[in-house]
């Protein structure tokens, strides 16, 4: 079995509640039960076998769901129970063949709940999240697995494993020592309650947070309302309008991608502080969608278990398999970072009060008139328009962009196909090959657009995972994001940010493709969180390259390329609000660090982030970019739990890595440093330590300069 990847975006708003990051075992199908249910079988198509998408009913998930897991853990115990001595073989690459029915129906359960939720799904959702925390915590406390996996990690050197070999053996040992593996008999049982209870929880935090978001929207209901808009915002506002039944109004809803563009273009000051309040308070309104008890939960469950695993807390526990190994490691970037960040953003607002007085608004910059005036300063001092941008960033286009560079740095070629299912008609799949009609590399599943029941923010997801130890197996990826559609007939304007966003998450998806591992386990991104936003980061840098941009940035009316005088100013204009972006960013990763060291005390979420906030002196100009109460990457599930810091953590290694093609005779598309990059990074996967690869890359340790250069902030 393998480690399932579902990776969020910074911006993301929620997580689903997923199926935890640890590792699960597989079983096989029996043959009844895929009779009965069609989720069971295995994949039918063409190589390989591609998601049942076209036969699922939401009644068959929930049975199949149960009998994969309930098939994994025959399975396993089938290895446990093995009478031959324990080997690589018999016990870890059997794990390995194990529980592929599971990986299927957790493939269909993890889209539905993500991307096509309802009342029905919800159900299912709370009904399964605690029996997958049973399962998992079965796989990881099994007794006389652990005994084998133990005797298979201490005999690796003498069993003369191969380094792939030596590295999967630990993890599947080293998981479950995490887990609990060596304690006694009434602590395991314990974490198991603990681990069930938390689940729950997870689950009710991202329904409240679901309910919060669909429940407030601000219908615009007179000219007034839409001063300032632009008109892709406009149309967005209508057609969310529309689908709720106001026909001819416009609709702010309490989703980021809605509330962003309005914060930044609405003139009706009155109308962005009220958006800005009932988006800030999702989950914290004290009525029954309030998480502030539902984190205190969470927060005591997590310290009691670290405790009974013999950690001094929550962070401890997350951060020793982590990149950064310590909390104080993580701690010591971001504070290293942060007086600068902050004192950027005091000239921001600066800058921007100079604006609102120069303008006689009368007003004292308040956290709904940072995007406002920041749009203000940006058209003032660079002169640079994003509406005008966005008039060349068509979604086609800059996806083409995207497959584009992909070719250059790894030969890739990507052809649409039209016969595979998939779970809507608006949803696209790719076949990438190597090189124009060379070998199959693998699919790609692309779902851009927002709809009802779908978690917003953007994110990858893998379907499969690729390997080869037993005969060649290809990854399946998908990308998603929230993008509104336009009107017929229309293209889809892209934001800057969005396109990058969509290079972003394509840069997981590439993570993916170009995994060349033995065994599925190790695959691609399943490597650990600080490090597997890295190379996700750094393919977002090929977008404002000239050969894209020359290519691909075109009038979405007159076809022409994005004049070098426009791309001039988006260069110029790149540090621009960068004490806001790196701020809300890492007040966020800072309070989630702070938490989550906090031990076992009881918590109150509230007076804690407004503690934590005051001691770090928080500009009182802008928040958090996920306050406590709607936190989904770390109350939705364990996965960023002391590990959103990640984003900052990878930055560094992204812009390090960056100029390793910037100091190289071909820059951005140099075949010797692309070659490198692929050989060293995205080919291995979770095969090689995360440190031990990046020093292959590039030749030593990752140096923060190159973060902070990138950023415009002192480096000293
Ligand atoms: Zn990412």
């Amino acid at each position: 079995m393998h480690r399932r990847s579902f990776l969020m975006a910074a911006t993301s708003l929620a997580g689903a509640a997923m199926l935890p990051d640890l590792a699960a075992a597989e079983p096989a199908p029996p043959a009844a039960a895929s009779a009965a249910n069609p989720l069971l079988a295995p994949w039918r198509g063409p190589n390989g076998g591609v998601p049942p998408f076209d036969r699922v009913r939401i009644a068959d998930i929930g049975p199949a769901l149960d009998a994969a897991l309930a098939e994994s853990e025959t399975q396993v115990d089938a290895i446990a129970a093995n009478p031959a001595a324990p080997s690589f073989e018999n016990t870890v690459a059997q794990l390995e063949r194990s529980g592929h029915a599971e990986d299927r129906v957790g493939t269909i359960y993890g889209v539905w709940t993500s991307t096509l939720s309802n009342p029905e799904v919800q159900a299912l959702e709370t009904a399964e999240e605690p029996k997958l925390a049973q399962h998992y915590t079965r796989l990881l406390q099994n007794d006389a697995l652990f005994h084998r996996l133990d005797t298979v990690y201490q005999a690796r050197d003498a069993a003369g494993l191969t380094p792939e070999q030596k590295r999967l053996s630990w993890l599947y040992w080293n998981n479950r020592v995490r887990a609990g593996a060596r304690l006694a008999a009434d602590s395991k049982a314990r974490i198991a309650t603990i681990n069930q209870e938390l689940a729950r929880n997870f689950t009710t935090f991202n329904q409240n947070l679901l309910a919060d978001e669909a429940g407030y929207v601000l219908y615009l209901t007179t000219q007034d309302d839409l001063r300032g808009l632009p008109p892709d915002v406009l149309a967005g506002a209508a057609s969310a309008a529309a689908d709720r039944g106001h026909p001819g109004q416009h609709a702010v809803l309490n989703t980021r991608s809605s509330v962003d563009p309005f914060l930044t273009y609405s003139d009706r000051r009155d109308l962005r502080e009220r958006v800005w309040r009932s988006f800030y308070a999702r989950g914290d309104s004290n009525d029954v969608h309030d998480n502030k008890q539902v984190i205190r939960q969470i927060l005591r469950l997590r310290a009691e278990r670290a405790q009974i695993l013999g950690y001094p807390t929550h962070a401890h526990w997350r951060l020793e398999v982590a990149m950064a190994r310590t909390p104080e490691a993580a701690m010591g970037l971001m504070m290293r970072v942060w007086p600068s960040a902050i004192a950027r953003v005091h000239e921001e607002v600066a800058e921007m009060q100079a604006i609102a007085d120069r303008e006689h608004a009368g007003l004292t910059i308040e956290p709904w008139d940072y995007r406002y005036y920041a749009e203000k300063v940006r058209l003032d001092r660079y002169a640079l328009d994003l509406n005008e941008v966005k008039q060349y960033l068509q979604l086609e286009k800059v996806r083409e962009g995207m497959f584009w560079a992909a070719g250059q740095l790894y030969g890739f070629t990507f052809a649409e196909v039209h016969d595979l299912p998939t779970a809507r008609p608006d949803i696209r799949v790719f076949q990438v090959r190597q090189a124009e009609n060379g070998p199959h590399v693998g699919y790609w599943y692309f779902d851009p657009y927002a709809r009802v029941g779908k978690r917003s923010g953007a994110w990858m997801n893998q379907y499969r995972p690729q390997s080869t130890f037993d005969g060649p197996v290809t990854t399946i990826v998908s990308n998603n994001a929230n993008f509104v559609p336009g009107a017929p007939n229309e293209p889809v304007l892209l934001a800057w940010d969005d396109a990058i966003t969509m290079f972003h998450e394509f840069g997981h998806g590439l993570h993916a493709l170009n995994s060349q591992v033995r065994y599925p386990s190790l695959a691609g991104t399943a490597v650990v969180r600080d490090y597997v936003e890295f190379p996700s980061q750094m393919n977002e840098r090929w977008l404002p390259s000239p050969e894209v941009l020359s290519r691909f940035a075109l009038h979405y009316r007159t076809g022409a390329p994005m004049p070098q005088e426009l791309r001039d100013k988006i260069t110029r204009a790149r540090t621009f609000r960068q004490g806001f972006d790196v701020t809300e960013l890492l007040a966020s990763a800072l309070v989630d660090m702070k938490i989550h060291l906090a031990g076992g005390a009881d918590i109150d979420p509230a007076a804690f982030e407004r503690a934590a906030l005051a001691e770090l002196r928080m500009p009182r100009e802008l928040p958090m970019r996920h306050r406590l109460p709607q936190f989904g990457h770390i109350f939705a599930s364990d996965n960023y739990s002391a590990g959103y810091y990640s984003y900052i953590w990878a930055e560094v290694l992204s812009t390090d890595a960056v100029e390793a093609f910037r100091e190289a005779p071909g820059g951005l598309y140099d075949p010797g440093v692309a070659q490198r990059l692929r050989r060293e990074i995205m080919r291995v996967g979770n095969s090689v330590e995360p440190a031990i690869a990046y020093r292959n890359f590039r030749g030593r340790d990752p140096d923060v300069a190159a973060y902070l250069r990138d950023k415009g902030f002192p480096t000293t």
